[in-house]
């Protein structure tokens, strides 16, 4: 059973990137407006995600990190009810992680006391006891990979790649719920100033204070970056697509910032809506460069449905090629406006 446990869950959390993506969504489904991401030694020593969301409650610490353990689901056909609203209902994230570090997670909610509590490699809550903190949560997972010798060794291989694209997935989420404070801050013993000397550099912060996702951009990526950009609207049915996107005239931009939203949250770039934005749109205007795009799709929640892959990052989009159309023309517009 252990083995299974063990093949299983690692194929849920495999990087970095997707390890702290769980750990934010969690953030977020429990209503955080301050969330700060802590990583030693690239976080391959210690990854600490800290929030002041509404915490565990007690009657939940024995469970918590048992496989398919969740709060989010009281029945299983809220699964396909319309007003479904977390991403996070696999019960499968905290299991996961614990086969491959030691998970101990410091929490408090409103009414109770704060307990620190600490799990072994099957998620089994292994010792309570007090602590003191305000309400929130903090999951720290130390040695992440250590009981993966292979993963771990490619991690510190390229432990640089992963910090950047785990960087790139926050700076999504910061842009994304700009009503959320975000922080990243990464922690390196071997510093210029000596053996013991820690070196703290911080990689991410944003006020919470944005007025929208369109400001919270420019805060995170750069007013540079964003000038030259036109405004997207697009309404097909109850889906509703907002965005930003540079003309061919504007220059080169990085292929790595084209970022898309559903309902607040980050998902894989749909290959399809991609290959309509480069390939059949922007590339018959300048094919030697790439366009800077962010697109945020709102729709009522039964219309998206996140339950696809494991790592919830892909939807699928109802009236996808209505949609679609309609993006289109308005890129057409845009590209082939008079900015060229
Ligand atoms: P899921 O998110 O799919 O429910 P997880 O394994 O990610 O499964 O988390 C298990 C449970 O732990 C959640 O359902 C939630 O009750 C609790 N939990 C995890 N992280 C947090 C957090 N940061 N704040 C509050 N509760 C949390
Ligand atoms: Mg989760």
């Amino acid at each position: 059973k252990e083995v299974v446990h063990d093949i299983c869950t690692n194929q849920v959390v495999v990087t970095l990137q997707a390890c702290v993506k769980e750990l934010v969504e969690n953030a977020l489904d429990a209503s955080a407006r301050r969330i700060e991401v802590r990583l030693r030694e690239n976080g391959a020593e210690l990854l600490e995600v800290v929030d002041d969301g509404r915490g565990i409650c007690a009657e939940d610490f024995e469970k918590v990190a048992c496989r398919h353990a969740t709060s989010k689901i009281r029945e299983y056909t809220d699964l396909s009810s319309a007003n479904f609203s977390t991403y996070g209902f696999r019960g499968e994230a905290l299991s996961a992680i614990c086969a491959m570090g030691d998970l101990t997670i410091a929490t408090k909610t409103e009414t109770a006391a704060a307990s620190l509590l600490s799990y072994d490699r099957y998620g089994k809550l292994l010792s309570s006891s007090s602590v003191a903190r305000d309400v929130g949560t903090t999951v720290s997972v130390r040695e992440l990979f250590k009981r993966l010798p292979v993963r771990h060794k490619e991690f510190t291989r390229n432990a640089k790649a992963q910090v950047n694209a785990t960087l790139r997935l926050l700076q999504s989420y910061a842009i994304a719920q700009p009503e959320v404070r975000f922080a990243v801050v990464s922690e390196k013993l071997r510093g210029t100033q000596g053996a013991n000397a820690a070196n703290r550099a911080t990689l991410l912060c944003t006020s919470g204070a944005a007025a929208d996702w369109h400001q919270a951009a420019a805060a995170v990526l750069g007013d540079a970056a964003l000038s030259g950009c036109a405004r997207l609207r697009l309404e097909v049915g109850a889906w509703r697509a907002e965005g930003l996107v540079s003309s061919p005239g504007a220059g080169r931009r990085h292929r790595d910032i084209q970022l898309f939203f559903v309902n607040g949250r980050p998902i894989d770039a749909p290959k399809r809506v991609v290959k309509l934005i480069n390939d059949d749109t922007y590339h018959q205007y300048n094919s030697r460069a790439w366009p800077l795009v962010i697109l945020a799709f709102t729709a009522p929640q039964g219309m998206v449905d996140v339950n696809v892959t494991p790592d919830k990052k892909t939807v699928f989009l109802h009236q996808e090629d209505q949609l679609l159309s309609q993006l289109q023309a308005a890129l057409t517009e845009v590209f082939a406006g008079p900015d060229r």
